[in-house]
């Protein structure tokens, strides 16, 4: 049983029957659910009509980073109502990416304050992308008062490492790429931390360390599909059963097997997105 807690089965170059078809290889696999994942309004839109499709598909709804300088406030209207929807369990993606600057910083910045501000006011959880903008990412969660006391107490509070109970912002910091250091001071305030393909590939030190380091209870899995294939296939296009590729992986360097990876994240997941099923 594997969650994929971030994919885009949204993705503008897939048809109707490429998502069909996806689909049915999902249903084939060994995932059980998957969350997809919004970037903009049409694509949030999609989502939604999937997982109102699909019982182990659910939605996520928001503006990326690189989409911030087409974003407004009738947008912004209507992604407040989509993220009301049943199916809808979380505000995202939304960050900041400095990396490919595809929108002005100052307008990345406005949209994603705005956007934890919309999660605030829904009590729902956050999916950050955070591509070479780590200090900004952090410092913005704060002042927005995503890991406040006040957030904190909207969500119960989680299992942690040997018994302990630790509370839970559930803030899901997606395709974790930045250093240990900052995942744990993360993981401290609240956070939640998805790991993607790149833990399978062999020179990703710091991905390696974040693995290790970081407790089983804190982490989640993903693919984000159709990018970041996981070895033996990357370079090929990327699919949610692949995650299982990456939760093999993070068996290894945890020491225990496949199975109990698998069931561990996808508990973690269910719990992040409220999945009772
Ligand atoms: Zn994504």
């Amino acid at each position: 049983m594997l969650f994929d807690s971030h994919t885009h089965l949204n993705n503008e170059d897939y048809k109707e029957e490429d998502v069909r078809r996806i689909a049915g290889e999902i249903e084939k696999s060994k995932v059980s659910y998957v969350v997809d994942v919004g970037f903009d309004l049409e694509s949030s839109y999609n989502a939604l009509r999937h997982a109102e499709t699909y019982p182990w598909c659910y939605a996520a709804v928001g503006c990326h980073p690189h989409e911030a300088s087409r974003m407004d406030e009738d947008q912004l209207i209507m992604f407040r109502s989509l993220a009301k929807k049943d199916k809808v369990r979380a505000i995202g993606e939304i960050g900041l990416d400095y990396y490919r600057n595809l929108s002005p910083r100052e307008d990345q910045q406005y949209w994603f304050r705005r956007q934890i501000k919309l999660a605030n006011e829904l009590k729902m959880p956050i999916i950050i992308h955070d591509r070479d903008a780590n200090q900004d990412v952090l410092d913005i969660l704060k002042e927005e008062g995503a890991f406040s006391e006040e957030r904190c107490s909207w969500f119960p509070k989680r299992r942690g490492p040997e018994g302990t109970f630790v509370k839970d912002a559930r803030v899901l910091m997606h395709c974790y790429s930045g250093s240990r250091e900052l995942a744990q001071q993360y993981v401290k305030l609240g956070a939640t931390i998805s790991l993607a393909g790149p833990i399978t590939y062999k020179n990703n030190r710091k991905g390696l360390e974040v693995a290790e380091s970081i407790p089983l209870e804190f982490l989640l899995v993903e693919t984000d599909a159709p990018y970041l294939t996981p070895e033996p296939f990357r370079g090929r296009r990327n699919s949610s059963p692949l995650v299982e590729y990456t939760v093999a992986r993070l068996a290894e360097i945890k020491g225990i097997s496949f199975e109990e990876a698998g069931k561990i994240t996808c508990e973690n997941a269910k719990v992040f997105f409220d999945i009772k099923l």
